[in-house]
């Protein structure tokens, strides 16, 4: 993948997750919209021509039906699957410019000609209608000047068209104002990207430790699992074996004569053999919780739960015929012509034992007992 797709794919589903934020928005901010230009139309009735004021609340309402008609399409769009998110984006943008050219439209049509406290009033509620907008339209870039820009300049215009003093100050204060409220959408817009992106950075850096967790656990050269994974079986088996009075088993395998196996094909051939070796000891395990090891350099362990101590030695013939079968050449060998591996076995339905450490003691003496007898066998621990 191209640095510059990862790049688009990343702003993609940052977009994705930013544009769900404004549309998630969206109800409340329609809701505050309509309450707010009730009152604006309470306040000012009587002072402004009705006819006027009624046009203005019709075309209030229907911007305000027809971007909650939007957003309805939107949820259906978005539980039924993937959408496209340039497109969403734009209608959402239209949407937001609607409602910012009618809020300006109030500042010009709404306008008392005489009544300065009418038309501070006014004032007032563009201003409060530009600083609420700011949590809802700030997720995405260049959004929040589409509302803000159209509702803040033609009251400023008509403070301006007035021309005396006060109204000369009133649009200063106005054009500040607007223009404090598009830094601090951009600042806001700055703060919702960062936490996107930590979001998903921490995301990531969950997936790395979940990686880290699980090869922690693997032989690095077999691919196996490990001492560490063996002991944590063991002891999570041993613990369910207790509760549920079941049975647990554990097989100790050695390879015979491994040490004369590298003297003679040298130790790149002997990490071959280890790898064949224990790639056929896990294909002949098929009970789901069987789990083979390699906890030393030519050393492997087997947790069997819920296998006694003639299952486990079944088990064990088996795997010996399986790396028998594999007829990897073995000519320093005194056993035979090929790689053999010897085998002990202990469950804890044979002999006396109390803890997780006895089982693997007694696999391993029945261990030393197979090589005791001429290697290339199974012996099982008889406590
Ligand atoms: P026995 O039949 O009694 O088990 O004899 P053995 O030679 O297999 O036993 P010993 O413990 O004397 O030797 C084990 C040898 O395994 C020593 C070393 O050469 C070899 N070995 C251990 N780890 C590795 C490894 O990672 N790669 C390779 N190639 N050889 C290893
Ligand atoms: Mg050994
Ligand atoms: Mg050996």
């Amino acid at each position: 993948m191209k640095a510059s797709d990862a790049r688009s794919l990343r702003d993609s589903s940052s977009l994705d997750a930013r544009l769900e934020h404004c549309y998630r928005q969206l109800p409340i901010a329609l809701a505050v919209t309509l309450v707010n230009g009730a009152i604006l139309v309470a306040a000012l009735w009587g002072a402004v021509d009705p006819a006027t004021m009624l046009g203005w609340i019709v075309l209030l309402l229907a911007v305000s039906s027809v971007r909650y008609v939007n957003l309805k399409a939107f949820r259906r769009r978005t539980a039924t699957g993937t959408i496209s998110l340039a497109r969403w984006r734009r209608s959402f943008a239209i949407g937001v410019l609607a409602g910012g050219v009618v809020w300006g439209l109030s500042g010009a049509l709404l306008f008392h000609p005489d009544s300065f406290p009418h038309q501070v009033f006014l004032a007032f509620v563009l201003g409060g209608m530009m600083a609420g907008a700011i949590p809802v339209l700030s997720a995405l870039e260049r959004v929040y000047p589409l509302f803000a820009i159209p509702a803040i300049v033609p009251i400023t215009v008509q403070m301006l068209l007035v021309g005396d003093r006060i109204h000369l100050v009133m649009a200063l204060l106005l054009a500040i104002f607007g223009v404090g409220m598009l830094a601090s959408s951009a600042q806001v817009q700055r703060v919702f990207r960062e936490s996107e992106l930590l979001r998903r950075e921490l995301s990531s850096s969950r997936e790395i430790s979940h990686e880290l967790e699980r090869l922690v656990r693997l032989d690095t050269l077999t691919g196996i699992a490990n001492r560490r994974l063996f002991e944590e079986e063991l002891w999570k088996e041993w613990r369910r074996a207790e509760r549920d009075r079941g049975v647990l088993a554990v097989i100790s395998a050695d390879i015979d004569h491994f040490k004369e196996y590298n003297d003679r094909y040298g130790h790149p051939a002997g990490d071959r053999c280890l790898i064949k070796v224990a790639q056929a000891m896990e294909q002949a395990l098929f009970r789901p919780g069987d789990v083979v090891a390699r906890i030393g350099g030519e050393e492997f362990a087997f947790v069997l739960p819920g296998t006694g101590a003639d299952g486990a030695r079944a088990v064990a013939e088996q795997v010996r015929e399986r790396v028998a079968a594999l007829k990897l050449p073995h000519e320093a060998s005194n056993v035979g012509p090929m790689v053999t591996v010897s085998f002990g076995v202990a469950a804890t339905d044979r002999g006396r034992v109390t803890t997780p450490t006895d089982l693997v003691r007694a696999s391993d003496a029945a261990l030393y007992e197979a090589k005791r007898l001429g290697r290339n066998r199974v012996e099982v621990a008889r406590g």
